[in-house]
């Protein structure tokens, strides 16, 4: 959808929703439809070629109106007042789940107790996974020793995560007052099995209780892969909790070539993919997919209607169309690299699998904090630096949808620019 296209879609919607205020006394304010009701009127798959407009926008009369109690700003917690907000939720999240061909115990189709969320961010995600996997475990010791209080059971908790995992996770285990050990990752920047389990069994030997632990699929820093199928044998060993947040990664995985940084998911407890990220959904829009129904999904009673902008995306995209958006990223993050590559001044750090690039000076980490002091001052190119092993580099990423080589090539001669000033400075 271009411009002038959103601007005349935009406006339909907005008149939709004046001409629903203007004529509410002639809906009733509970939907008469049966449970299960949108199941019968959507497919159970994502289209594989992108739709109209138009179409989506009938069918929101057609088959979400029926189903809701207010316009387009819910807050629905309720099943009777706005059944279509929870059903699309679960079909959307089932033809999400399928896209990245999550196991089937992970949807609510499965057979098992399978089901998924769209929740605020990532970090929720971590949240509810990490507290219902503590309730879990406190029950089983509880369950074990009676006499054990909530906080003596809480006390010998304990979860794991890598050095490169997200700061949320260390933010949710201080919420959830749960005790973090950081293990350090390997030199690809990913956590190895053995050092999991050696600081598993560590704690077991301290009569610690392992809980849960948080791998990555794409790390914020470097965008890194934790090895699932590895990992996730060592969390069954032991019966912790393994949840995997994929939140920028896991959209590159509705494409087949990109599907094997998943294997193992099989092994998880619970899966997060935030499609606000980098599946063209406006933010919010993280889905957590778990085998194990918390208690609690979410921590607010009342909820927004996120699965709407999720729906309308995967059928005006289509999984073709959307696969051939993450490629694009892709090919162009790997442009980039080969421009990075083919300057002798310059040194890639890790490897370019997805839509980010990471790259430094070959100099000293000064030289390269003085680059990008240099770039955020001339303000016309955004680069957010990080370190690994202590060495300080600065991220490229292909992010929005409009992205195009000459955006590549424009930050590129900027990157040129602002070098040429630092290392002749540096040479004198
Ligand atoms: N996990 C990863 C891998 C991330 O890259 C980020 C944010 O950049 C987060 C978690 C936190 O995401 P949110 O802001 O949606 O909570």
């Amino acid at each position: 959808m271009d411009a002038d296209e959103f601007r005349r879609s935009g406006g339909e919607m907005v008149d939709f929703i004046a001409d629903y205020l203007q004529n509410i006394r002639q809906r009733r304010p509970l939907p008469a439809v049966s449970p299960g009701y949108l199941k019968k009127l959507i497919s159970e798959e994502a289209p594989s070629d992108g739709e109209s407009w138009e179409s989506v926008k009938d069918d929101i009369e057609k088959v979400i109106m029926p189903g809701v109690s207010s316009a387009h700003t819910f807050r629905e917690p309720l099943l009777a007042s706005s059944p279509a907000c929870t059903e699309l939720e679960m079909i959307a999240l089932d033809w999400l789940g399928k896209m990245l061909r999550l196991p089937q115990d992970f949807l609510f189709s499965g057979e098992r107790q399978g089901g998924s969320i769209i929740l605020g961010g990532a970090s929720e995600a971590i949240l509810i996974s990490l507290i219902s996997a503590r309730k879990a475990a406190i029950n089983k010791l509880r369950c074990l020793d009676p006499q054990l209080t909530n906080g003596q059971a809480l006390d010998k908790l304990v979860a794991y995560t890598s050095d490169q995992t997200h700061c949320c996770m260390e933010k949710s285990c201080l919420i959830g007052l749960v005790s973090l050990t950081i293990l350090p990752s390997d030199t690809t920047g990913a956590l190895s099995w053995e050092t999991l389990e050696a600081a598993i069994c560590r704690d077991l030997a301290r009569g610690l209780v392992p809980v849960f632990f948080c791998a990555t699929i794409g790390t914020t820093s470097t965008c890194a892969f934790d090895n699932l199928a590895e990992l996730g044998p060592v969390c069954n060993k032991y019966g912790v909790w393994m949840h995997v947040d994929a939140a920028y990664a896991g959209s590159a995985c509705i494409c087949p070539e990109f599907r094997y940084l998943l294997d193992g998911v099989e092994h998880c407890t619970s899966i997060s993919v935030s499609p606000h990220k980098w599946l063209l959904v406006n933010y919010d829009c993280t889905a957590l997919w778990t085998l194990s129904h918390p208690q609690h999904w979410q921590v607010n009673m009342g909820r927004r209607f996120r699965s709407l902008k999720l729906w309308f995306v995967l059928r005006m995209y289509g999984v073709k169309g959307l696969q051939e958006r993450i490629r694009q990223d892709v090919h162009l993050a790997k442009q980039f690299a080969q421009m990075v590559k083919a300057d002798s001044r310059f040194e890639l750090i890790g490897d370019v699998t997805l839509g980010l690039v990471c790259f430094r000076l070959k100099h000293c980490n000064c030289v390269n904090e003085e680059l990008h002091e240099k770039l955020k001052s001339d303000r016309r190119i955004h680069l957010i630096p990080s370190s690994f092993k202590g060495k300080f580099f600065l991220r490229f990423v292909i992010c929005p949808a409009s992205t195009q080589l000459q955006d590549v090539s424009f930050a590129w001669s900027v990157i040129n620019e602002i070098t040429d000033g630092i290392t002749r400075h540096c040479a004198t």
